[in-house]
């Protein structure tokens, strides 16, 4: 059962086939297949086949901090001001560890690419970018690398921090000079033009300048030379919609546009808060928006208008954001919230029941929509020409059983896993019966335990906080007794494959 994502009024393909050649398709239909004596041949009978799904939004290095109990009850600025402590011990161990963890999870459920935000150097560590690359092209995710930065922390957060002993300790700011060359390093680097390219970079502040458009209009120059993408959050609360006009004499959306961050090729994550004028703004500039709606929840933002953004002609796409506002990473996970929610009585305006997102609507959210904000071409549907990017979800388990009326809406509505059983990037295999085919899973369960534990115990001995965390005295008890352990963990219902 093939959904190929190419045209809205397709019918998946009941029994047919896709052949590639290295990283791409070369072709897909019904049986029978005309591509005899293939070196490879993966049989899918009884898989649901999509497009892989396109994650635009995360924080790899979070996933060392998800679930925190200091800052689980919090609004963002007293969550972020509680995970700060924290991330300041974010060193190359712990960015290769979180990383994996995120690329790992991501590729068990569905995700072929994902648009990482990377906007956190300690101490100005730049390097903490390659280590992350290094990272995910080990696990064969493909990655858009947001090469971000913090030039300022939200509110009150700085203040807070350095109020706490030993706050000071590790800078989490850099200046506009250190930004700018960091940009220029990454793009040279690691942002590959080509097609099928399985590493982008782009860039764009975690928090925006409102009192220095300068920046926005620097590194948006930078970008559009070389092609990058362009990124930012933007739920502002009330106080920063009225600093900005006070400061500018517009809302936030607005100062992007005038500051030329705004664009094809650019996209915002969140937009909780947008106004009609705000959409507006984004669709006639053709910029994108990543629905995060797990972090909306956690963080007790509003969600957003997604279904008048959609009619404006917004192009809206899905991420899992970060670990510590989630706290999970499973895209597949994301999706069924994403179809089910916005149906909640008084969320959204006028969104009556033939107005509802369907299954279909929400895959193409997570492969042509977003593929089309970060501006590529070669993803998100299965076509001759596009790369080799497949999941295959076996329905043959007990959670979709009785669910064969339309298997994409059971995909998507019922299940009691989110891993999938095949994941293809580029032609490549890279999870094979719901494992990970170039990583061990065992290890990377201990290797983010470990150095999650070593930043809680780091951050309590600087600053005295405890975090509420067990992680330093749970993670040599917990360790590891092989790839069991791991499936355990990374499964909710491991099944017999004999
Ligand atoms: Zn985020």
């Amino acid at each position: 059962m093939i959904y190929p994502c190419v045209d809205r009024r397709e019918s998946p393909i009941v029994d047919g086939w896709i052949a590639a050649d290295g990283p791409s398709i070369v072709g897909i239909g019904a049986e029978p297949c005309p591509h005899a004596g293939a070196a490879t041949e993966i049989d899918a009978r009884g898989m649901v086949v999509l497009p892989g799904l396109v994650n635009l939004h995360h924080h790899f290095f979070q996933s060392l901090t998800r679930a925190v109990p200091l800052g689980f009850c919090e609004w963002s600025l007293g969550w972020l001001g509680s995970m700060y402590p924290l991330w300041q011990e974010l060193d190359a161990e712990a960015m290769h560890a979180g990383a994996s963890v995120a690329a790992a999870e991501l590729l068990l459920t569905g995700a072929t690419t994902s648009a990482d935000f990377a906007y956190l150097y300690p101490g100005g560590h730049a390097e903490l970018l390659d280590v992350e690359v290094q990272a995910v092209r080990a696990l064969g995710l493909r990655l858009h690398a947001v090469r971000g930065c913090t030039p300022l922390l939200e509110g009150e957060i700085e203040r807070q921090i350095a109020a706490i002993p030993g706050g000071r300790d590790i800078r989490l700011v850099e200046s506009r000079e250190e930004i700018l060359a960091a940009s220029e390093r990454a793009i040279a680097k690691f942002h590959d033009t080509s097609r099928y390219a399985m590493c982008r970079v782009g860039l764009g502040p975690t928090a925006i300048p409102l009192a220095d458009p300068d920046l926005l209009q620097a590194l948006a120059r930078l970008a559009t030379q070389a092609g990058c993408g362009r990124h930012v959050h933007l739920q502002p609360r009330p106080t920063e919609v009225d600093r900005c006009l006070a400061l500018n004499g517009c809302r936030p959306t607005e100062y992007l546009r005038r500051a030329g961050w705004l664009g094809e090729g650019s996209w915002i994550a969140h937009a909780t808060m947008h106004d009609a004028e705000d959409i507006r703004v984004l669709a006639e500039t053709g910029s994108g928006v990543a629905h995060c709606l797990s972090q909306n929840m956690r963080l007790g933002y509003p969600v957003g208008p997604i279904p008048a953004m959609r009619d404006a002609g917004v192009r809206v796409g899905i991420g899992v954001d970060g670990a510590s506002s989630n706290d999970g990473g499973s895209m597949l996970a994301e999706l069924r919230l994403v179809l089910l929610v916005h149906r909640l009585a008084g969320l959204q305006p006028n969104y009556t029941p033939d107005r509802w997102l369907t299954a279909q609507d929400v895959l193409w959210m997570a492969t042509r929509d977003a593929a089309a904000v970060l501006g590529r071409d070669d993803i998100g549907r299965l076509e001759a020409g596009c790369a080799a990017d497949l999941v295959l979800v076996d329905l043959r388990q007990v959670g979709y059983a009785g669910g064969l009326h339309d298997p994409l809406t059971t995909l998507l509505a019922t299940g009691d896993s989110t891993v999938v059983d095949t994941t293809i990037v580029n032609g490549e295999v890279a999870v094979r019966g719901g494992r990970l085919v170039r990583g061990s899973e065992s290890r990377i369960v201990e290797d983010a335990n470990r150095a999650s534990a070593r930043m809680v115990e780091r951050a309590h001995r600087r600053t005295g906080m405890g975090f509420g965390s067990m992680a330093p005295r749970l993670a040599s008890l917990v360790g590891s007794d092989g790839d069991e352990t791991s499936r355990q963990i990374s499964r909710q219902t491991p099944r017999d494959r004999a």
